[in-house]
């Protein structure tokens, strides 16, 4: 099946559940149009349906391999990347005076969909780099902004995350690798990172590498690290690569997906250390690698939709061909799979959750931008804790979507998913690592309840559940009859949302046992609430189109009923799981003994 970046579902979100063009209209963001959007999203979507996602096969059965610290990425990568920076699209969001094309985050999240949805392999890299940039661009000193901003924002370097070590993995309190301040103003790094995406490859002239570590006698954990930036070939005042740095790749690893993104063992410091400069403040590390990391939790989300629109359309594909059983139309011979009501079921559920999923990143998106650009002050704090509200989600649910998606796109190949031609497979596979990597989702969801609830006093969880609301009563008022419950089904998720919250912010208090029992089952409930308002919102947004006589659109009424009456309604029982509190885990040491 050839993939085609889903470019038309893409645009109607930002439309009509981001609502970008009101936001363009408003001129907040300076004289870019709805038009140019479009263009921008529709030729990224054709670059990645064309170049990029012919790799994708390629990409996981060869992989990227190491010999002697050098890394090759498989065929036709480095080609391809080649051509998709020259043509800028490494510089999406990117500021203008570094040579990037300065568009909102909102595009970037739309564009990192696309690259991500062709090949994860293939944007992985990018996906780094972008978050580096922007880390650079927020800490970095002017002399280092200079001096590596523009290569980073044309593609000629490339950016790299280096927190995990074999000890730290969630817990960056336990992260080892030492700092030395030289006698230049410079510093030296010695120490092992694990698990580096993209730490070392053949695509690009030089890796910038983002490390946190610890200088002499600082504070232990987390508020005792630094960032540092060390290149793998030191850069000379006039710009030119001068010498390889003492840092190097020890080894790639062996995965269960993504095989043409390496994944490296990264070793600081063989000798005299490896020549790195300060990023922001001593001490203060973690505050500029948040920046990175914030990037890259939304950029991951988007993986999840990615990955899971890739695996709907595979599915839907092979249900139209593949024929088995009779129709329940009665038709005679064998019908084709979609017609039966339990396979509509599993695509159905694929498509809804996917574009919940995609709603989700797109409000967090658009609220960054908000966050940057919004008229005044009040509006722009509101927008930057929105986004702050929504990331963890955006994140967690929107991988868990993915991986469930593509886990029933095998499901409808039936023999034929667990087998590797037909692709299905790998896209369970390369979905698989969005959940655990840039913080599991579990922690994520902890991040949810503990730091994201009490947000400006409270105020911005109940800013979205009010927002929520009133998309269900605008579907009550003018939803036509083919939203069918919806209205009541989005008002009970609500209900249920509205109710745990005030449970979770009572629990923080002093039950912080069942705040954290109950905290993934809260950002899932968070999650189908959320995602039920967006899909709602977009079938409105279709209604309106239909009544000005283009009824293209309408499908997203019933695709907003169904995620309503046969998804979101989990929200009840979530609740119910999540009330019962820390209760159900005080037997754990009894339950998970050997002998029970
Ligand atoms: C392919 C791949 C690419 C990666 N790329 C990068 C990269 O570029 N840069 C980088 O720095 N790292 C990278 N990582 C590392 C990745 O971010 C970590 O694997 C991830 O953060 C989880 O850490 P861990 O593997 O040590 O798991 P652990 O921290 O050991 O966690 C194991 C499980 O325990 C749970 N858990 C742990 N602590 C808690 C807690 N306090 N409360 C509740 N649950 C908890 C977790 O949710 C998880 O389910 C990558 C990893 C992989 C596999």
């Amino acid at each position: 099946m050839p993939y085609r970046s889903p470019v038309a579902d893409i645009l109607f979100s930002l439309s009509a559940i981001a609502d970008l063009p009101a936001l363009l209209g408003q001129g907040l963001l300076g004289d870019l149009d709805w038009d140019a959007v479009s263009s921008v999203i529709a030729e990224a979507g054709r670059f990645a349906t064309e170049k990029i996602a012919p790799l994708n096969r390629i990409g996981d059965l060869k992989g990227a391999s190491y010999e002697n610290g050098v890394v090759t990425t498989p065929p036709g990568f480095a080609d391809v990347y080649r051509q998709w920076s020259e043509a800028g699209w490494n510089g999406v969001s990117a500021p203008a005076e570094f040579g990037g094309m300065g568009l909102p985050h909102l595009v970037n999240v739309a564009c990192t969909e696309i690259w991500n949805g062709a090949s994860m392999g293939f944007a992985l890299c990018p996906l780094l780099t972008e978050g580096a940039i922007g880390a650079l661009k927020a800490y970095g000193s002017p002399e280092l902004l200079g001096a590596y901003l523009p290569p980073m924002v044309s593609g000629r370097w490339t950016g790299t995350m280096n927190l995990t070590e074999p000890q730290a993995g969630s817990d960056l309190n336990a992260v080892k690798t030492r700092a030395e301040r030289a006698e230049d103003g410079s510093y030296r790094l010695f120490g092992q990172k694990i698990f580096i995406t993209h730490g070392e490859h053949d695509l690009a002239e030089n890796i910038v590498h983002l490390v946190l570590a610890r200088l002499p006698g600082a504070a232990p954990g987390t508020r005792g690290l630094s960032l540092f930036l060390a290149p793998k070939f030191i850069v000379n005042a006039d710009g030119s690569l001068g010498a390889r740095n003492d840092l190097r790749c020890a080894g790639i690893e062996h995965k269960l997906g993504i095989h043409a993104s390496p994944t490296c063992v990264m070793v600081y410091g063989d000798s005299d250390g490896a020549k790195a400069w300060l990023v922001g403040e001593e001490n203060r590390g973690l505050a500029a690698m948040f920046v990175m990391m914030n990037a890259a939790r939304l950029a991951v989300g988007t993986q999840g939709v990615a990955i899971g629109d890739r695996a709907y359309q595979r599915a839907l594909t092979y249900a139209r061909e593949r024929r088995q059983g009779r129709g329940p139309k009665g038709s005679d011979g064998m019908a084709a799979i979609i017609e039966h009501p339990d396979v509509q079921r599993m695509l159905m559920t694929m498509k809804a959750n996917v574009q919940a999923a995609r709603g989700i990143c797109h409000v967090t998106g658009v609220s960054l931008d908000l966050a940057d650009h919004a008229r005044d002050e009040a509006e722009r704090t509101a927008a930057a804790n929105r986004a702050a509200l929504l990331t963890p989600i955006a994140k967690a649910f929107s991988t868990d979507i993915g991986d469930e998606t593509t886990s029933i796109g095998v499901q409808v190949h039936g023999g034929m998913g667990f087998i590797e031609e037909t692709g299905a497979a790998q896209d369970m596979r390369d979905s698989r690592i969005a959940a655990i990597y840039e913080g599991a989702n579990g922690i994520h969801a902890i991040d949810l309840v503990q730091r994201k609830l009490p947000l400006a006093g409270g105020e911005t969880v109940n800013t979205e559940i009010a927002g929520i609301r009133a998309v269900a009563r605008d579907v009550a008022a003018r939803g036509g009859a083919g939203f069918g419950a919806t209205a009541a089904r989005l008002n009970e998720a609500a209900d249920a949302l509205e109710k745990t919250t005030r449970m979770m912010q009572s629990w923080l208090g002093g039950d912080q046992n069942s705040a954290l029992s109950g905290a993934s089952h809260y950002l899932r409930l968070f999650g189908l609430t959320l995602g039920g308002a967006c899909l709602a919102k977009a079938g409105l947004a279709a209604e309106a189109l239909a009544a000005n006589g283009d009824r293209h659109e309408l499908g997203r009424v019933g695709l907003a009923r169904f995620f309503a009456e046969k998804v979101a309604v989990a929200a009840p029982g979530l609740a119910q799981a999540i009330a019962s509190g820390g209760g159900a885990f005080e037997a754990y040491e009894a339950i998970l003994a050997e002998s029970a």
